[in-house]
C-alpha cells in the first residue's frame, strides 16, 4: 500500500518511519522495516498499526544504518499476520524488498522456486521477488540489473523497492502499473509510492514511467527500462502544501 526508501546521511529507519507515517492516511493492516549496518540487512515488521512496529522496534532496537525500506501493507495475497508483512527476505536474509499491487504469475514462480529448493515461509505474492532477486544478485552482482531480469518475469501491478546486504549504499525500485515516485536531495535521495513520504525532505522529484528501474544512491539516480536502456523520466517540483 505504502512504500519508502532512503538512502543518506540521516538514520534511514527514523526517515522511513515518518514517511510510512505520512502515508498511513491511504489505510493498511501491516507494517515493517528494512536497514542496511555493518554488512548486514536487520528487519522488523508487525501486523496492525505503525504503533505496533514501532513498540516492537523498541523491544528490539535495528542497528543505525543509512540506507533502508519500509512498507504498509493491504493484504491481497494472504491475511494479515507478521509473517506476510513487508519486507519480505530471501533465505540467505541478504535481500529486503517491499511490494505494492498484485503479481499475477506467482503461484508458477512459487513453484519453480521450491523446485529449486527455496524455503518460502510466507502466503503472500511478494515473497517470491525477494528469492528471485537473490538468484539473480548472485548471478549479476548487481542489484539494478537483477531486478531488471526479475521485473522481466513477472506479471501483474507493482512496485517494488529491494536492498542487498551486498551493495550496501544502493537502493533499487521498480514499476508496473503501480506508482513510483524519486525525491531527489542534496547526498541523500528517497523512493516512495507518493510524494508525501518525503515532502518533508524535499520537493524536488522524479516521476518514473511504465516498466522502469530506478538506483539510488547518495549521490545519484540512475533510470533504466526493464530491457537495460536509457529511461526518459519527468523531473518536477512538487509545490502543494502537504501540511494541509
Ligand atoms: N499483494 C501484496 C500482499 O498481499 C502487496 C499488497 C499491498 O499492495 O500492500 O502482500
Amino acid at each position: 500500500c505504502g512504500i519508502v526508501g532512503y538512502v543518506g546521511a540521516q538514520s534511514a529507519l527514523d526517515v522511513v518511519i515518518a514517511g510510512l507515517k505520512r502515508l498511513e492516511y491511504r489505510g493498511y493492516d501491516s507494517a515493517g522495516v528494512a536497514v542496511l549496518a555493518d554488512g548486514s540487512l536487520a528487519a522488523a515488521k508487525k501486523a496492525g498499526k505503525l504503533v505496533n512496529l514501532e513498540k516492537e522496534l523498541v523491544a528490539h532496537p535495528l542497528p543505525t544504518g543509512s540506507t533502508g525500506l519500509g512498507h504498509t501493507r493491504w493484504a491481497t495475497h494472504g491475511g494479515p499476520t507478521d509473517a506476510n508483512a513487508h519486507p519480505h527476505l530471501d533465505n540467505s536474509g541478504r535481500v529486503a524488498v517491499v511490494h505494492n499491487g498484485i503479481i499475477e504469475n506467482f503461484a508458477a514462480l512459487r513453484a519453480e522456486l521450491a523446485e529449486r529448493g527455496h524455503r518460502l515461509d510466507s502466503e503472500t505474492d511478494t515473497e517470491v521477488v525477494a528469492h528471485l532477486l537473490a538468484e539473480q544478485f548472485s548471478a549479476a552482482g548487481d542489484l539494478a540489473e537483477a531486478m531488471r531480469q526479475v521485473c522481466r518475469r513477472l506479471e501483474g501491478a507493482f512496485t517494488l523497492v529491494a536492498v542487498h546486504a551486498d551493495e550496501p549504499d544502493v537502493v533499487v525500485g521498480a514499476r508496473r502499473n503501480s506508482p513510483l515516485v524519486v525525491g531527489v536531495g542534496e547526498g541523500e535521495n528517497f523512493l516512495a509510492s507518493d510524494v508525501a513520504a518525503f515532502i518533508a525532505h524535499t520537493r524536488s522529484a522524479i516521476e518514473l514511467g511504465q516498466d522502469q528501474v530506478v538506483e539510488l544512491r547518495r549521490e545519484g539516480v540512475t533510470v533504466t527500462n526493464f530491457d537495460g536502456s536509457a529511461a526518459s523520466v519527468r523531473a518536477y517540483h512538487v509545490d502543494w502544501d502537504a501540511s494541509a
